[in-house]
């Protein structure tokens, strides 16, 4: 089996392949390494490479994981389904939400959020009405993004999608994902910390580059197979 290390030095080489081909620099294009099931000491080794942002999805685990690796001053983003009574442990477990789709939720992440810097947010959209995923429409986006703009504790730093599982033939990956790039570049002039796309995980990575991803979440790819 390949260690983490080998894996990420195929990755970093993928990551830098797909911009080249979508004529980015690669540089442009961050890692977002996906920890969900895996345990510390594998973050560890991570870490030791060079990573520093990690994602998690389950908040049980997630929070025992940020607690055992403090030291190590990590950037954790909440990539889960956000239930409203778990917000008073997200607003301050994390640096960013990236799964934010609804008032209620920006609300109490605001009013929970007491760190003297702002938690960063990505605002969740499903263009495609996969009734699988969360996330909201276009219209809905907008009227969220205003919301958010009103709360001084949350900064909104751009939009996040989950493309791969909705790759159908009816509207095809890239137009769907050229409707996320299209949306985030809206606001990219008015807004000065709104510097995130985040589009793209393990199958997806090449497709998600070429269509203007500036973050790639990557788990299976990285850290091996989930068993659980
Ligand atoms: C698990 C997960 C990923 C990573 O997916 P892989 O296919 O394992 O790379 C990315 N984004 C979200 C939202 C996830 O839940």
């Amino acid at each position: 089996m390949p260690d983490l290390s080998s894996r990420h030095a195929l990755l970093s080489e993928r990551i830098r392949t797909a911009c080249i081909a979508a004529q980015r620099d690669p540089n442009a294009v961050e890692l977002l390494a996906v920890s969900k099931t895996k345990p510390p000491g594998l973050i560890t080794e991570a870490v030791a490479l060079g990573m520093t942002q990690f994602g998690e999805n389950y908040l049980q685990e997630a929070v025992e994981k940020i607690q055992h690796l403090e030291q190590l001053s990590l950037e954790w983003h909440f990539i889960g389904r956000i239930q409203s009574n778990k917000c008073k442990t997200i607003a301050n477990a994390f640096s960013w939400v990236q799964t934010l789709d609804r008032s209620k939720v920006a609300q109490r992440l605001n009013q929970f959020r007491t760190l003297t810097e702002p938690l960063n947010v990505l605002i969740q959209v499903n263009l495609d009405d996969d009734p699988n995923k969360g996330g909201v429409d276009k219209k809905n986006a907008e009227h969220l993004l205003e919301q958010v703009l009103t709360l001084p504790n949350l900064a909104p730093r751009g939009l996040m999608t989950i493309l791969a599982k909705s790759t159908d033939s009816r509207v095809g990956y890239q137009s769907v994902a050229q409707l996320h790039h299209d949306l985030y570049e809206k606001y990219a002039s008015d807004l000065p910390q709104w510097d995130t796309l985040s589009m793209g995980m393990s199958a997806d990575i090449e497709a998600a580059i070429n269509a203007g991803a500036t973050m790639i979440r990557v788990g299976t790819d990285l850290f091996g197979a989930r068993t659980i």
